[in-house]
């Protein structure tokens, strides 16, 4: 206290004080530091750091006072302050940061892109129900009934079965996919823990939560954004993207490996009768009408086998097996690389997105010669049991093998109550 009105004493009184030196004459800011110095001597004040800022901050404030006296009217002033003021407002927040700026700089762009991933998410799921479509409809219309009629019983009955089991899973889980929420963190008040605050939401972030720019909202345990679904993929629907990614792989190189050897025959036949059709007009000079222009020597009948008839329904059965074939094999190639690299996540106990942060914390730490462990990871298989939601032997076929709506372990909020335990599920 003593030392506190000391300060205030010397920041009063500097003005009153007078010193009688030469160099006040011509530099009156170094002679007002030389005042201040004088004071500290005489009030025999202790040279402490915080002395010396209260006493340089006080001359400051004064030196500034003094400046400015002389510039512009009071009330200009206060204008060009209460500018300055509202100018700032407008941008200023505690939490800026270089994202923030480079956020806000390209919003614009981020708009347009999810706007546009927005509206063309309905084009993206009707196209898939058109294409799936189709391929079910050549199979039930083109494959079925040679199969019935080339095929020992015990082929028809696996084709039958495994074909319409295929195509009951791919429907399912595709429906529940798109249909189902992802889950989002409560609005109201609660008492479950987060970890950062979302900026765009102005929410608590639970932890593996993220935002979704397309969605507009945080996503519980999120994947990432599927246009092929219109819908986000996080922690309620995950098993379900999953699900169908797997079934339509099999499905399509089902396909693929079935459709084989009837694609190269149609392939071939289509070729062969593509070559016949060009080579038919300008060519009338077999038979009679070669004798009558007189090309072929008399007596020398043309008389060739006609070509077979290739008609409408043969052209549409052989296009038919090609589109699907092709089709099949593509999709298949590409959601296989997608469903097997899927795997590898949930095997490690990791979404898409955790696999980029989970990458970036690995080398960090790596640098400080500390290992990474993601805490989400509980063992290869037991993640995989996790996620499929398999707690018991029998759950493989009832819960991973046929259509199953049961919900995935937690509520996407907490993520310490699981079964770390390798004996809580020893299936
Ligand atoms: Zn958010
Ligand atoms: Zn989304």
């Amino acid at each position: 206290m003593m030392l506190f009105a000391a300060h205030a004493h010397v920041c009063l009184d500097l003005d009153s004080v007078v010193i009688e030196d030469p160099v006040s004459w011509f530099f009156p800011q170094l002679s007002y530091l030389y005042k201040i110095v004088h004071m500290c001597y005489r009030c025999r004040m202790r040279w402490c750091p915080t002395s010396v800022l209260h006493l340089l901050r006080s001359a400051r404030l004064r030196l500034c006072t003094r400046r400015g006296r002389n510039r512009l009217p009071l009330w200009i002033r206060e204008i060009w302050a209460y500018m300055r003021l509202l100018v700032q407002s407008l941008y200023f927040n505690s939490l800026t940061d270089s994202d923030v700026v480079f956020d806000s700089v390209f919003e614009p762009v981020f708009w347009t892109v999810d706007y546009v991933t927005r509206w063309f998410g309905t084009v993206f799921v009707f196209l898939v129900v058109i294409l799936t479509s189709s391929i079910v409809g050549i199979a039930y219309m083109v494959l079925l009934p040679l199969v019935l009629y080339t095929y020992s019983p015990q082929w028809i009955a696996w084709h039958i079965c495994y074909g319409n089991w295929i195509i009951v899973m791919i429907a399912f889980h595709y429906y529940k996919a798109t249909k189902t929420s992802p889950g989002s963190p409560p609005t109201e008040k609660n008492d479950a823990p987060f970890v950062s605050v979302c900026k765009k939401c102005i929410m608590p972030k639970p932890s593996r939560t993220h935002h979704c720019g397309i969605c507009n909202r945080c996503i519980l345990k999120m994947d990432h954004h599927c246009p092929w679904l219109n819908n986000c993929v996080g922690h309620f629907n995950h098993r379900y993207f999953f699900s169908y990614c797997l079934f339509m792989t099999l499905g399509c190189f089902y396909c693929t490996i079935s459709g084989r050897n009837l694609f190269l025959d149609a392939y071939n036949a289509h070729e062969h009768f593509k070559h016949l059709d060009t080579e038919k007009p300008g060519v009338p000079v077999t038979g009679d009408l070669g004798l009558l222009v007189g090309l072929l020597p008399s007596g020398q009948t043309n008389r060739q086998t006609p070509a077979p008839v290739y008609s409408l329904k043969d052209k549409m059965v052989n296009k038919s097996i090609i589109y699907m074939w092709v089709l099949t094999s593509t999709v298949g190639l590409a959601l296989g690389a997608l469903t097997i690299w899927h795997t590898v996540l949930i095997s490690r106990g990791e979404t898409s997105i955790e696999r980029h942060l989970n990458s970036k914390e690995r080398k960090r730490m790596a640098k400080e010669g500390k290992i990474y462990r993601n805490p989400f990871d509980y063992g290869r298989l037991n993640n995989l049991k996790i996620f499929l939601g398999v707690e018991k032997r029998s759950h493989w076929l009832t819960r991973v093998l046929l259509p199953s709506g049961h919900a995935p372990c937690g509520d996407g909020l907490t993520w310490d109550k699981f079964p770390v335990k390798k004996d809580l599920i020893p299936v």
